[in-house]
């Protein structure tokens, strides 16, 4: 019995386990075939319970997993089945559907449930939960389809907004053959030469020259056009695609920046944005290619900056934190990208030794709009500068957006006032143009903007 136990349920809930979970679902797929009702599954993640157990540690996680599947089983009758697949996802089968409606109110009441606040220990939490319905047999007729199918408007749910629930449509499924079929395509994107990178201008405030580049990465797909990163990073990720990807833009970053420093200024740097998938490569691979790099270009670490996000550094293992102190070593400057989007925790900033913050464009934009922002940002600006960081505005374009920065005391900044992200050639342009006879000022009007 206790080997059947063990099988078939999970230890820290007492919930039936995935295997039991599929050995349900398969008996009530054949009842509903003879009763002609219709089956919802609901496959439910809770949201940033990640950080809750990087945070507060393993023992309050696991607590507050049981006291999440009583809550979710208090919702639903006896005859429905709460499972709990691994992780931080429980599943649900609601047998004899009469009316969608009914599934509508036990999601609602779940996602309800599961924002009342936990004390578990001496901790007061606050988690939400991400609801993906499908129905049997109207969205598909198999065990694995529907699964799959949950999975898909769990996501479209999270991508919502979060806490709140998502049926599965058709364009959800077109949607993901979409990012299937442009994943294939991805592969032959570097043999292909279909990468470019543009660059966009960061301004020093203080003498409004054009001082570093961020290197931006844009693919020409032979059939779609431009896909932008926002689409095409994420699908890289999934896949191991982010490596030499990742490698190939930092290659050619290193022969631009050699080009310009030599060309126009030695003190110029290029940005890189770095995903956190390319930290987790192994230590002595990811130095030993770097600094390969850097050396055959002949260019100092010095010329060089990365943009890492946040979240990098808050479930930062050694690994990362080996990683980062090589780049300081070599003199690579470390940027935190979308500052004000996350945690924006300033203690990270100080342990880190992280030498630039970029605020989010969404808090520039509201600057104007929302005297809370100007506030946020000036104390944000304040102590970057009392931790020795320097501040980059990222997505300035207004000239009201600029002047307000400065006045806050702002270090840098970006954005389609000075120019969009542009080609090699049209940034050499600007560059040659803001030589000393041409009063050091910067048109707003630039080649690249439409
Ligand atoms: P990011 O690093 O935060 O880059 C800034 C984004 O803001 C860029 O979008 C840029 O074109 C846009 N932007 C710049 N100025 C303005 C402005 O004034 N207003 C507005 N509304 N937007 C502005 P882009 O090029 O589409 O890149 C999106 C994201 O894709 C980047 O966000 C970055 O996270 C990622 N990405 C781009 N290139 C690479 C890459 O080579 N590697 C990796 N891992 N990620 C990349
Ligand atoms: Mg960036
Ligand atoms: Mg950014």
């Amino acid at each position: 019995e206790m080997i059947w136990k063990q099988a078939n349920f999970d230890r820290l809930t007492g919930l039936p386990n995935r295997n039991m979970f599929h050995d349900r679902l398969a008996q009530e797929l054949k009842k509903s075939d003879r009763s002609n009702l219709p089956l919802a599954l609901l496959l439910i993640d809770l949201d940033e319970f990640k950080e809750v157990n990087d945070t507060l540690g393993h023992d309050i996680g696991d607590r507050l997993l049981q006291q999440a599947g009583h809550r979710i089983t208090a919702c639903v009758r006896e005859s429905d089945t709460v499972a709990r697949l691994g992780g931080d996802e429980f599943i649900i089968i609601l047998p004899d559907i009469h009316e969608k409606s009914k599934v509508d109110d036990i999601a609602g009441q779940i996602i309800n449930t599961l924002t009342e606040e936990y004390s578990i220990g001496n901790e007061v939490i606050h988690t939400s939960g991400s609801i993906g319905i499908t129905l049997y047999p109207g969205d598909a007729d198999d065990i694995d389809s529907l699964i799959k199918n949950a999975d898909q408007a769990m996501y479209a749910a999270k991508k919502k907004g979060r806490n709140c629930f998502s049926y599965f449509t058709q364009s959800l499924q077109d949607a993901a053959q979409k990012r299937l079929r442009l994943t294939n395509d991805l592969r032959s994107a570097l043999p292909g030469k279909q990468f470019e990178l543009h660059y966009q201008p960061i301004v020093d405030l203080n003498t409004d020259r054009i001082h570093k580049a961020e290197a931006l990465l844009r693919w020409q797909h032979p059939l779609r056009g431009t896909v932008p990163p926002l689409e095409f990073i994420p699908l890289a990720e999934n896949t191991s695609l982010i490596h030499p990807i990742g490698d190939w833009v930092f290659k050619h970053s290193v022969g631009q920046a050699r080009d310009w420093c030599s060309g126009y200024n030695d003190s110029f740097q290029i940005t890189v944005n770095i995903s956190p998938m390319q930290f987790k490569l192994e230590t002595r691979l990811f130095t030993k290619k770097w600094q390969k790099c850097l050396q055959d270009r002949g260019l100092s670490g010095q010329n060089i900056i990365v943009e890492i996000t946040e979240g990098l550094l808050l479930n930062a293992d050694d690994d990362v934190v080996d990683k980062l102190l090589w780049l300081r070593d070599t003199g690579i400057q470390v940027a935190i990208d979308d500052f004000g989007t996350g945690y924006s925790s300033l203690s990270y900033l100080r342990k880190f030794d992280i030498d630039y913050l970029k605020i989010d464009k969404s808090f520039v934009h509201n600057l104007e709009t929302d005297r809370n922002n100007v506030v946020l940002s000036e104390a944000i600006i304040m102590m970057a500068h009392k931790l020795g960081l320097k501040v980059i505005a990222e997505g300035v374009e207004t000239e009201h957006q600029k002047h307000m920065l400065i006045d806050a005391g702002c270090d840098y900044a970006q954005g389609y006032l000075f120019s969009r992200p542009i080609p090699a050639d049209e940034f050499e342009t600007l560059l040659k143009r803001q030589r000393p006879d041409s009063h050091g000022r910067i048109d707003v009007k630039q080649p690249g903007q439409n």
